[in-house]
């Protein structure tokens, strides 16, 4: 295994260029791209959940005096 920056010959095991420093070992960007959707849509359905606690209990309140009467 080479370095691609400097052209280094490296120990397979090694996460970064022992000579430049350069990082030999790519983290994998699909995993990152599926936890970010993930995160995504978590925020997507809590702020929907929280709309639709916030527009449920706004009409209870709204109706409350009317049913009162
Ligand atoms: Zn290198």
């Amino acid at each position: 295994m080479k370095c691609p920056k400097c052209g280094q010959e490296m120990i397979d095991n090694k996460d970064f260029c022992l000579n430049c420093g350069a990082k030999l070992k790519e983290e994998k960007p699909a995993m990152t791209k599926k936890t970010a959707i993930i995160v995504v849509l978590s925020l997507i359905v809590i702020g929907v959940i929280t709309c639709l606690c916030i527009m449920y209990l706004g009409t209870g309140k709204e109706l409350e005096p009317f049913l009162n009467k």
